[in-house]
């Protein structure tokens, strides 16, 4: 497959990116990727479960509160993100933005704990969201819909290439963070390409795959994990996609949100400080 020409990294741009872990259990993470760019502030690519789990489940019934208060639970986070950056050495409040992957519960939450951050999410994305104001559904919680509507700014792509991609959005104009349309999972989820200042190059996939093996043999989700996916051909169609990427792309990091193995290959070890500058 051919690879279409990357913006170029403006040399020196000075990104800085560190791995923010709010909670790990049995290989499995929930992160954020906060950045650090020199002219355009600090954000976070996602932001893990909410501090308030437990109570902003109440709304829901049954086998899907049973699957909430077991699963995603065990990812709730030790300490709300608000803390955590504040022991990292970052003040919340000077985020320019959170970028969730999506609006699941283990991405957007922890913009909960923060003090109301711009959000920039795709169109799709912000519709899905809205959805969550009008009813309860699996896909965002009503608590996580409200407190996050507000601070919507939508993601602006253009009908430009980005490697594999039809479109992209370059958030500083140098290739440093791009993020990618990459519907499936949710119906606006994204994926964004971070490039380090040493040219490697990180691409966070959310969940479109729950783990790299995945995209090597070329496999959808398990049957456990394939009812998270609001449109499965979509899904598998990311998994063909990203697939033909790590092949023309080998050195490209993939890093689905979850598989912890794939953060510490890529990061080494959380972050225990971060400051920006
Ligand atoms: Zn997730």
């Amino acid at each position: 497959m051919a690879v279409e020409s990357r913006t170029p990294v403006a040399e020196g741009s000075g990104v800085h990116a560190c791995w923010v872990e709010s909670r790990a259990t049995l290989g499995f993470t929930a992160s954020a990727i906060l950045i650090h760019h020199p002219t355009g502030g600090s954000i976070l690519i996602d932001a893990g479960n909410s501090s308030n789990f437990d109570a902003e489940i109440e709304p829901y019934e049954g086998q899907t509160k049973r699957w909430l208060a077991t699963f995603p639970a065990a990812l709730a986070p030790k300490l709300p993100l608000d803390e955590l950056l504040r022991e990292l050495g970052v003040d919340p409040a000077s985020l320019t933005a959170v970028v969730p992957t999506h609006a699941h519960l283990d991405h957007i939450g922890g913009i909960l704990d923060l003090p109301e951050p711009p959000v920039w999410v795709s169109e799709e994305e912000a519709a899905l969201i809205e959805r969550g104001r009008e009813a309860v559904i699996e896909e965002v919680m009503p608590a996580h819909a409200e407190a996050v509507a507000g601070l919507i700014e939508p993601l602006r792509f253009v009908d430009e290439p980005y490697e594999i991609f039809d479109r992209h959005a370059d958030l500083f104009g140098d290739g440093s963070v791009v993020v990618v349309p990459m519907p499936g999972h949710t119906p606006g989820s994204v994926g964004v390409f971070v490039t380090l200042p040493d040219h490697r190059r990180v691409f966070h996939v959310g969940d479109a795959v729950n783990e790299r093996a995945q995209v090597r043999k070329l496999r959808g989700k398990t049957l456990a994990m394939k009812r998270t996916d609001s449109d499965r051909v979509a899904a598998n169609v990311n998994v063909g996609r990203l697939h033909a990427l790590a092949e023309a792309l080998p050195e490209l990091a993939i890093l689905p949100a979850h598989e912890r193995a794939a953060w510490v290959d890529a990061f080494g070890e959380p972050t225990s400080s971060c400051p920006a500058g």
